[in-house]
């Protein structure tokens, strides 16, 4: 499985987050179904995403639902949508995005100990706040605990919460938002973006960013197939350190590699990313922390009429 709860730090945390963590202040970890303990696996691997796997001496309970369901424990390849979106019984969500490790790529060693306790104290949610349906809405540090929910739970999209710094809407549904396909259009809030990952247009690493190119924006009018103007998305890391810069590289390459793998599948490959858009220049977003971004290979569907508008429109007749 790709995701566990850090006992430490009170956060829903996925696996490839931690190939980030320059020091080790995070842990222990358990399921967040059955709460057994897990461990982190393959964290700089080329080759295996990285992933938790449960103990030898204690494993997932019988009636854990993260086990129970082979998809929810698949530790590489395409995501796919939860089979059942079984939302109770004390499985937790993730719900509220903390920034506890802001400092980390700066200096690892500016994080101070009152910085993670009021982290700590606003984020007793796992364990106190339940909903009516008896979800636990948890915090997580980063975007990827959300993004694979909302690959995970189409259906719910709609009734699962979500609060994001600086983000004005409180659904699921409406803090994700799909680049227009064919245009580059104004985005005036602050959402988690997403789109196709162009990899015909291989990443630019400079001294200041790593710029990946999205396969949507501005189309070539004589070749409606051709992206002449694509969106960017500028992952700045100017101020980060060796080891966080391999851990991008890293999670590139792998992207890369399960994009080829899923290749004549119904899976993409995505780029997620918590930002706001370039006023003067339309087609670029900006992000300057790891926590900010996650490239994840799924088949995402969209049930009913939550179609994302990313068609040229037709006129409907009545
Ligand atoms: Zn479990």
């Amino acid at each position: 499985m790709d995701q566990a709860w850090d006992i430490g730090r009170r956060v829903i945390v996925d696996a490839i987050e931690l190939s980030y963590q320059i020091e080790s202040t995070s842990g222990p970890y358990e399921c967040v179904g059955c709460g057994c303990p897990v461990m982190p696996a393959a964290l700089t691997s080329e080759h295996v995403t990285p992933y938790f796997r449960a103990g030898r001496q204690r494993s997932h309970l019988s009636d854990c639902q993260i086990a129970g369901d082979p998809v929810l424990v698949r530790s590489s390849g395409p995501l796919e949508p939860a089979r059942t979106e079984r939302l109770s019984g004390g499985v937790s969500m993730p719900y509220q995005l903390v920034r506890s490790e802001r400092h980390e790529q700066v200096d690892p060693h500016a994080t101070e100990d009152t910085e993670r306790q009021a982290s700590q104290s606003r984020t007793r949610s796992i364990t106190t706040s339940e909903d009516q349906r008896g979800l636990r809405e948890a915090t997580a540090s980063t975007i990827r605990p959300f993004c694979r929910t909302f690959i995970r739970y189409p259906n719910s999209r709609g009734i699962l919460r979500i609060k994001l710094p600086d983000v004005d809407t409180q659904h699921y549904q409406y803090a994700f938002k799909r680049l227009d396909l064919y245009a580059i259009t104004d985005y005036p809030h602050r959402r988690i973006f997403y789109a196709e990952v162009a990899w015909s247009s291989p990443p630019e690493f400079t001294t200041n960013t790593a710029v990946i190119s999205l396969y949507a924006g501005d189309r070539d009018p004589h070749n409606r197939a051709r992206v002449a103007r694509p969106y960017r998305v500028a992952i700045s890391w100017s101020t980060w350190g060796t080891k966080l810069r391999a851990a991008l590289r890293r999670e590139i390459t792998a992207a890369r590699r399960e994009a080829r793998e899923a290749s004549g599948s119904e899976a993409r490959s995505w780029l997620f990313f918590l930002a706001q858009q370039d006023p003067f220049e339309p087609e670029r977003f900006w992000v300057d922390h790891h926590a900010e971004y996650a490239f994840i290979t799924a088949h995402l569907i969209y049930p009913n009429t939550n179609r994302p508008n990313t068609r040229p429109r037709k006129l409907r007749r009545a």
